[in-house]
């Protein structure tokens, strides 16, 4: 794929890096440098591009909640879950409610009961791939290349509120001895600050949710909407909790619809990207 994807200055570039399909076809994805050089792990963000989907989820939809052909949907995770030598068995998908629920698993297949929610996943077991979903939402991948953990989460505008990033990196403090300061996060293609707008009401969340950083996150556009800068909020929420270094896409989904897909864009007639990260078995 030719990089035409529009870029935002100032942040961390994120590489394309292309498999070859099955059937000869190009699947490129996204992946940070910075992450590419633990060994120990795999990771990358899927792009619209690469996939079997066709129509409004061409080609690379990774929502079996959509109205998409199910088996469409498949053939996609097992082209991505590729990536990381395992089948789309092998991968845990997170069930977001825009909460802050955070889930530990220890083996692939889908967590039990079926009606559990949970917009974070961590493990520590390699062959397991984790998966966040989103399209405009931020997906945050983590990785503890000392205690050899991963997490990744769901971030929409709720889920930041309440801390969702802060809440993986305690989970995985508590299951596997993550020290924070280890802890490299990327955060995934997601919609700008320049594009996400939101009203008065939200923006006023932000500022209680988030004191003394209001001139960081928001931009008051004086007509009843101000621009809410997610990702800021994110690393935020992450450097308050020790961790030190964050990667912060600079691909916007909204700026960039042709690559990814965007609710801001494209109404409800979208597919899902999706952020992914797993631990290496050992050869
Ligand atoms: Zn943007």
């Amino acid at each position: 794929m030719k990089d035409d994807l529009r870029r935002k200055a100032g942040k961390d570039f994120l590489q394309i890096r292309s498999y070859v399909n099955e059937d000869g076809s190009e699947l490129p994805v996204l992946k940070f440098e910075t992450l590419e050089q633990y060994s120990f792990l795999e990771h990358c963000y899927s792009l619209r591009d690469g996939g079997v989907s066709e129509g409004i989820y061409a080609s690379m939809n990774l929502s079996y909640a959509r109205q998409d052909d199910p088996e469409n949907v498949r053939r996609n995770y097992e082209r991505i879950a590729g990536i990381f030598g395992r089948h789309a068995e092998d991968v845990v998908v997170t069930r977001h409610e825009h909460g802050t629920h955070v889930i530990r698993v220890d083996h692939a297949g889908e967590p039990e009961p079926a009606e559990m929610r949970y917009d974070g996943i961590v493990t520590n077991v390699p062959g397991v791939v984790l998966c966040a979903l989103a399209a405009d939402c931020m997906t945050v991948i983590f990785a503890d290349p000392v205690q050899k953990a991963v997490g990744v989460c769901h971030s929409g505008w709720k889920g930041t509120l309440g801390r969702i990033s802060r809440e993986v990196v305690q989970t995985m403090t508590r299951e596997y001895g993550t020290d924070p300061k280890d802890v490299i996060c990327g955060i995934g293609p997601s919609i700008c600050g320049d594009c996400y707008e939101i009203n008065d009401e939200i923006a006023g969340k932000f500022l209680e949710g988030f004191p003394g950083h209001g001139a960081e996150i928001l931009v008051d556009k004086h007509n009843g909407h101000q621009m809410l800068d997610l990702h800021k909020c994110c690393e935020i929420t992450l450097k308050e909790c020790g961790v030190r270094t964050v990667l912060v896409t600079d691909v916007c989904t909204m700026e960039n619809p042709e690559h990814l897909f965007s609710h801001r864009v494209m109404g409800n007639a979208h597919g899902n990207i999706g952020a992914f990260i797993g631990i290496k078995e050992e050869v």
